[in-house]
């Protein structure tokens, strides 16, 4: 622990700039160039919340926000819009991919800035939040949409909105009599809980089925005061759902995801998506190949309780759609492996 940089975090300050990860030991001063260089492309926030959670840069809380000049490395296989979700949005602020869903993006600034995000050439603090008549236009789309059974908030992070302005966005869909369900996708209780105040809660009140999708990729980052602030939505009726990214040296071992999907249930949180890494620019050194991904939860089949275990998941570039990556189990028409590896040949199957 000699590198520790546990005493620059009493400042609960947000660190933004080159100069903060320099002056707090986040980054060594001989990076200062190469950083500056990555702060032109992408932007950079660690929250107190985080920043209290880091031990050492390289560790797997450091690892998910702190930027890298290998970043400024992109290689053969990334592109700006992994996922083709600009091909995909009929209107500012709506990606409609699949029948029955479409996402809603209100703004693109979220809690802190993963170094892997899939939208890292578009999240940032400045700019990226619909204005008022955007956003009109944008629920009008939905409005306008009956297949539309389910509205996806995310962004950005939508709880990253005032309470005021996510009431009004809830209130508008609930009134949609099409939509059954909201969903929103949220770092912030893991990485900004004290966002979640009973204003911000009171305004995910609705009558549609709200459900919750928090991004979580290591154990650490459920501290007490993330347990907390979802044990609290927890008695406001919101089903959770955690979704985590396969990522090189955070979470690519069978113990990482193990104790990162149990502490997912302690909190009545269902393990959903383990995503394989979309190709975003200058993220190759998250990359675990999808062979390993398959071993991984292989492993852990039968050795944790199904509640524990998610589905695999890519996300195929050229924004072709989200499908499983199993591991699969059947072999041939008639064989099937059990969770030891051992095949089972049977008479119908
Ligand atoms: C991921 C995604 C969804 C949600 O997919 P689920 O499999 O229902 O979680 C919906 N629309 C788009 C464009 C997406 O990328
Ligand atoms: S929270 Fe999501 S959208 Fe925001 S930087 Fe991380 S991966 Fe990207």
């Amino acid at each position: 622990m000699s590198h520790s940089v546990k005493p620059q975090n009493s400042t609960r300050k947000l660190i933004r700039t080159t100069e903060e990860l320099i002056a707090a030991g986040l980054a060594p001063a001989s990076q200062q160039e190469a950083l500056a260089e990555v702060a032109q492309h992408y932007a950079t926030a660690i929250p107190p919340a985080f920043l209290d959670l880091i031990d050492q840069p390289t560790d797997p809380i450091g690892l998910q926000v702190i930027p890298s000049p290998d970043e400024l490395q992109v290689t053969a296989a990334e592109r700006s819009d992994p996922i083709g979700d600009n091909a995909l949005s009929p209107v500012p602020g709506i990606v409609h991919r699949y029948a029955d869903r479409a996402l809603l993006k209100p703004l693109l600034v979220c809690p802190l800035y993963c170094r892997f995000c899939f939208r890292r050439e578009h999240v940032g603090p400045d700019g990226g939040v619909l204005d008022d008549a955007a956003l009109e236009n944008a629920l009008n789309w939905l409005r306008t949409h009956p297949q539309i059974q389910e509205v996806i908030l995310t962004g950005g992070d939508p709880l990253m909105l005032s309470p005021r302005r996510l009431g009004h966005i809830m209130t508008a869909l609930s009134a949609m009599p099409h939509v059954t369900t909201i969903r929103l996708h949220t770092r912030v209780p893991v990485a900004a809980p004290e966002r979640v105040t009973e204003a911000l809660m009171d305004a995910l009140e609705s009558d549609k089925s709200v459900w919750m999708a928090v991004h979580i990729n290591h154990v650490r980052e459920m501290s007490p005061a993330a347990q907390a602030c979802l044990k609290r939505l927890v008695r406001r009726g919101i089903p959770l759902l955690g979704q985590s990214v396969l990522l090189r040296g955070v979470n690519d071992t069978e113990e990482a995801l193990e104790a990162l999907f149990r502490s997912m249930i302690a909190v009545r949180m269902r393990p959903y998506y383990l995503h394989q890494l979309d190709p975003a620019p200058g993220t190759a050194r998250f990359h675990v190949p999808v062979v390993e991904g398959q071993r991984l939860l292989a492993g852990l089949r039968g050795r944790v309780t199904g509640l524990a275990w998610p589905t695999y998941v890519l996300d195929i570039p050229g924004g072709y759609g989200k499908v499983p990556l199993g591991p699969g189990y059947v072999e041939g028409p008639t064989t099937v492996r059990d969770p030891e590896g051992t095949p089972h040949v049977l008479d119908r199957l």
